[in-house]
């Protein structure tokens, strides 16, 4: 029995022993779990670490131009990978862990060391342990004995890999850059906050005449006429007070001075964009001569009769509503002449068609000439003319018409020899309306006619 207690407190003993083992176990557990923890973080402190450090030296000394011993600091493992009795072992690792193309590169800089030739940092890309590239700058600092045999070199490795990526990224968008615009059809012209050009495209060189080298450096102001600059100066001072880059829309109705200084028509887009608080601006350019050519002949053509070129109905509907408007605005006197050529009818009998069209060519000309800029000539229809002729009195508009009257008649026509053409003349009255203004005048045409022609009548 006694045995039997012994026993029984023995395995509580031992369960007890058992459980607090457990709790060794478990508490040991823990501590393992808290050491790899801090393992993890340590090690993730010293890749973090690693990366950080660009660059590592090394010593290279020589002997009857060999390499007897190299010499590589610690550095040199978190860039390539490998350690510095990696590169005591193998003596020739530096050279294979190379790029095979950019191989040639690093032989010839220890070439021109070995023969006393100064060289410039050189850079290339190595293979890293890992088997992954990157681009390291190699700067070489060689030591010559008394006899000038190279003795030793010291070299610092940098890793520039980022770099070299920024540059390619930069290099990419510069290249991207480039081909928009030096492909694109409008001049493309950048200019720094002092209005000097940095950039120039082929199209501006093509559109003003400067080449690149004849521009860069200099101010805006040259491509453009003098009445624009100060405008100009002042837009550019205003964009300096935008905070952010800002495209500040299309202008149309300026001109651009070539460098032969003739000017031209040009559609203008301009953008300022800033980089470290530095102000640029940029500028799309369109040269709209022909664009303008082509609007013009439009409205040339939709305003003037072919055969004559003096305007159409379309041009004196225009012009009347818009002179009579002035004339109940401001009080002005206006007045109006018709005029039909005598026996007309004749002409086209006798001479045909084509003659007919040439008198009336040369009529419109000859009456043009006898004419004020404000004087607007109008084909009525068939030969039949109008003259609106504003600021004018009847007394005025009758010498006026008078004068067209005697110059046709002395006018010698091919052919045909003489031409008459009878007049008839009034003055816009204060409650005339168009109709009765355009009547009152085509009835004194009519008077005209009938009191014998090639003369002038006045409507009073
Ligand atoms: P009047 O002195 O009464 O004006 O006699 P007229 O013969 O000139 O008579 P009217 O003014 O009625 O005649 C108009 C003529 O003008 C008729 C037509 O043959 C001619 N005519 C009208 N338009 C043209 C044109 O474009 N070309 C040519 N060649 N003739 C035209
Ligand atoms: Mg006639
Ligand atoms: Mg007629």
């Amino acid at each position: 029995m006694q045995d039997e207690e012994k026993t029984k407190q023995q395995l509580i003993d031992e369960l007890k022993e058992m459980r607090l083992q457990v709790g060794e176990l478990k508490k040991s557990e823990a501590e393992r779990r808290q050491i790899e923890g801090a393992l993890r973080e340590s090690e993730e402190r010293y890749r973090k670490m690693v990366n950080a450090v660009t660059g590592y030296t090394y010593t290279v000394v020589i002997n009857e131009g060999e390499a007897i011993s190299t010499q590589h600091s610690m550095g040199c493992y978190p860039i390539t990978g490998y350690k510095p009795e990696d590169y005591q072992s193998d003596p020739y690792l530096w050279y294979s862990m190379i790029l095979p193309d950019d191989r040639m590169i690093a032989v010839n800089a220890i070439g021109n060391i070995l023969k006393g030739l100064p060289i410039p940092p050189v850079e290339h890309r190595i293979i890293r342990k890992d088997g992954s590239v990157l681009w390291i700058r190699n700067t070489l600092v060689p030591y010559y004995g008394e006899e000038g045999h190279l003795i030793k070199y010291d070299g610092l490795i940098e890793n520039i890999s980022e770099r070299k990526q920024a540059e390619e990224a930069l290099r990419f968008s510069e290249e991207k850059f480039r081909t928009i615009a030096e492909t694109a059809v409008d001049a493309i012209i950048s200019a720094n906050s002092s209005g000097d050009i940095i950039f120039w495209n082929m199209s501006a060189q093509k559109i003003f005449g400067y080449s690149e080298d004849e521009i860069i450096g200099r101010s805006l102001r040259m491509l453009m006429p003098e009445r624009y600059r100060e405008d100009h100066q002042k837009g550019i001072e205003r964009m300096k007070t935008q905070a952010e880059s800002k495209y500040f829309g299309r202008f149309t109705e300026m001109h651009g001075l070539r460098k032969d200084g003739s000017e031209f028509p040009l559609e203008l887009s301009v953008a300022m964009w800033k980089v470290d608080r530095e102000i640029y601006f940029s500028a799309i350019i369109r040269d709209i001569t022909k664009r303008k050519k082509l609007e013009r002949e439009l409205e040339k053509n939709a305003t003037t009769d072919m055969l004559t070129q003096a305007f159409n109905r379309t041009k004196f509907d225009e012009i009347i509503k818009r002179e009579i408007e002035r004339v109940k605005r401001y009080a002005h006197p206006l007045s109006m002449i018709m005029f039909d050529i005598d026996y007309f009818k004749h002409v086209n009998d006798q001479h045909g068609h084509t003659v007919g069209d040439y008198i009336l060519k040369t009529l419109t000309r000859v009456v043009k000439e006898n004419l004020r800029e404000i004087d607007a000539l109008v084909r009525w229809g068939g030969e039949e003319f109008t003259i609106i002729a504003p600021e004018t009195k009847l007394e005025l508009a009758k010498i006026l018409a008078e004068r067209i009257r005697v110059a046709v008649e002395h006018y010698p026509f091919e052919i045909v020899g003489r031409i008459t053409i009878s007049l008839g003349v009034t003055q816009f009255r204060k409650q005339d309306t168009e109709d009765t203004f355009i009547t009152r005048t085509d009835d004194a045409l009519y008077t005209a006619k009938r009191r014998g022609r090639n003369r002038t009548e006045v409507s009073q």
